[in-house]
């Protein structure tokens, strides 16, 4: 629900358009040097520092205007803004791809600087679905994939029979508790969604592999893994390493929810033993569970004695002052106040008169101080958490702004949502007591902590072998181990290994179950979520690391603290421009991944954990 639109739509084609695939380079592009150099010549140094510096002028200028367009048809949808939305995304296509087959080439120069060398690697690595130059080929990739997301965005299942589109269907998974409706929705929706893309699916990936082979590499999944300044396999390796520090966590959860869902299911529906029903996770995919939470909450522990929601009402907010405590929080670290453009053309509250895209985001027009976000703000604890996420790319984005273009970005595709999120594990009831909206009598005690780690847990940790899984089964499809044959069972193989979950009846032979996940037929590389879920937990315990903080992981809020500002900003600043080791480096002082600041957050939870789940049985 909290996307980001920073690059505007060159980022957004470069990241998840599936119009990605469309074109070969056109003719009238305006950068000299490509001319001057033979199509199969080797380049010199000189030529790609040229081609560089001409194309971050060339996509600096684009970003800009398509920032305006796409913010313009966000705030006032229509068919016109519609059209001239679809248009700019069309040109940023063509540049993305034209772009990234010239830096292939250049990339060839002998003697390039690391600087150089690294924004042609962003140019060639940028493209999620890469076309090759073969006639028709990128017609047809971009057809398909077209095809694909339109038909995922048409899917229905069904609800007694009777058919119920995408969002409410979702909705529906989170609220009906009846066994036999939930079957029902789980089957129809992957069945109906799922199967019909299953050809056109192996299709595409023959042809984006070809794609990824003229820009120089194996395959699109190892194309997708060589965005992390480190070779493919290593990256493969770090998301597994840090997979096993929190699987014990996710084990003790599985294991904890099964028992509740025998209890309240029965035998006949959710074992004792094995893996867990699908569908009765709250949720369609099973990747988070929060909305099945009154069926696991502790008796007592999960009333917190305070409600976010009610304080801010009681206290006056409105929208406005909502986005003031937010800015607050980050003002108190040191940073600099927003700039009064941010207040006069963000969108905070949802207008009466016109159609706008309510989907909470953040945005940079100019890549410089034009920073604001767009939301249509409710006064309640959701919103109040979602305002510190949404500043929290503001304040990425305008702390990197003296980068050069293709530095202008996270340090890894899981930076940027990390870092909102980081912000937002710090509304503590601490924190809410130190801006003045909680009394500190009614600081809840130690003991209703359970219920509160047991509530986030029920979506950040069931959350982690989802957000795994889902690049697992695509880099083994992209790289052909996987054919097509065999892409349901492999799915549903890495569904039950890593989720430990399983359909709620046998699915057929011709089942296409990974096409009713909307990235699937999207091409939205997936990775990246997991990335964030494990970094947010690192950036929040390095910032209350350098607080002092002495108390549990999970009651330390760093509001007030110039130090941890200040840090903060070392790595902020440094958007794209370095490998993200040394990013992580400039803020935490370690140069890898860590899961084990998220164990240490939930340690509390882990305990009580064990004790329920003694003399269960464990595993799947
Ligand atoms: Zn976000």
């Amino acid at each position: 629900m909290k996307s980001m639109i920073s690059l505007a739509a060159l980022a957004a084609s470069l990241v998840s358009s599936p119009l990605m695939a469309q074109t070969t380079p056109t003719p009238d592009m305006h950068i000299a040097p490509e001319r001057a150099l033979a199509a199969h010549g080797t380049p010199t140094t000189a030529e790609a520092e040229a081609f560089v510096a001409a194309v971050e002028k060339d996509l600096f200028a684009y970003s800009i205007e398509a920032s305006q367009v796409g913010w313009v048809n966000a705030n006032f949808v229509t068919e016109d803004t519609d059209a001239m939305a679809a248009r700019i995304g069309a040109i940023g296509t063509e540049k993305s791809v034209k772009y990234a087959l010239e830096a292939a080439r250049y990339a060839r120069a002998p003697g390039l600087n690391a600087v150089t060398k690294r924004k042609l690697d962003i140019l060639r690595t940028g493209i999620v679905l890469p076309a090759p130059t073969t006639p028709g080929a990128a017609t047809e990739l971009n057809e398909i994939a077209t095809k694909l997301s339109s038909q995922y965005a048409r899917g229905k299942g069904t609800l007694k029979g009777q058919p119920i589109a995408g969002s409410d269907i979702e909705e529906a998974m989170g609220t009906n508790r009846n066994p036999a409706e939930l079957a029902e929705m789980w089957t129809s929706w992957h069945t109906n969604v799922g199967t019909p893309m299953k050809d056109d699916y192996a299709k595409m990936v023959g042809i984006a592999n070809q794609g990824a082979k003229e820009l120089g590499f194996a395959d699109t999944g190892a194309m997708w893994r060589s965005n992390y300044d480190m070779p493919a396999d290593e990256f493969a390796a770090t998301t597994e390493k840090l997979w096993q520090q929190v699987k014990p966590l996710y084990d003790e959860l599985h294991t904890f929810t099964r028992t509740k869902l025998n209890e309240k299911y029965g035998d006949s529906v959710q074992a004792k033993t094995g893996p867990i029903r699908a569908d009765l996770l709250g949720n369609m995919w099973a990747q988070e569970w929060g909305n099945i939470y009154e069926l696991v909450a502790p008796p007592g522990a999960g009333d917190l004695g305070f409600d976010t929601t009610e304080l801010l009402k009681a206290k006056g907010y409105d929208a406005l002052k909502m986005v003031k405590a937010g800015e607050g929080f980050f003002s108190s670290l040191g940073f600099e106040p927003l700039p009064a453009t941010f207040y006069s053309r963000s969108l905070f509250t949802k207008p009466a008169d016109r159609e706008v895209q309510c989907h909470a985001s953040a945005w940079d027009i100019d890549n410089k101080d034009d920073i604001r976000i767009k939301m249509c703000i409710k006064v309640n604890g959701d919103d109040f958490t979602t305002i510190h996420h949404e500043l929290g790319h503001n304040y990425y984005q305008r702390a990197y702004k003296e980068q050069s273009y293709l530095h202008l970005n996270g340090a890894n595709d899981g930076f940027h949502e990390a870092i909102g999120d980081a912000i937002a594990l710090s509304i503590t009831p601490e924190y809410l007591v130190q801006v003045g909206l909680l009394d500190r009598a009614q600081v809840p005690s130690a003991d209703k902590d359970v219920g509160l780690l047991l509530r986030q847990a029920m979506d950040k940790v069931a959350f982690l072998p989802f957000g795994l899984l889902v690049d697992r089964w695509r880099w083994d499809v992209l790289s052909g181990k996987t054919a097509p044959a065999n892409y349901n069972t492999a799915w549903t193989a890495l569904r039950r290994e890593y989720q430990g979950i399983m359909p709620p009846s046998a699915r057929p032979a011709d089942a296409f179950d990974p096409g009713a996940k909307y990235h699937i037929p999207g091409n939205t590389p997936y990775t990246r979520y997991f990335l964030a879920r494990i970094l947010q937990f690192q950036f929040y315990k390095a910032a209350c690391d350098e607080a002092g903080w002495k108390g549990p992981l999970h009651r330390c809020s760093f509001y007030g603290n110039k130090d941890v500002g200040k840090k903060l900003n070392d790595m902020l600043e440094l958007g794209a421009s370095k490998p993200w080791p040394d990013a992580l480096q400039a803020f935490t002082g370690t140069r890898e991944m860590d899961g084990t600041a998220m164990v240490e957050y939930f340690r509390p939870l882990m305990t009580w954990l064990k004790a329920q789940n003694k003399g269960k049985p464990k595993g799947w």
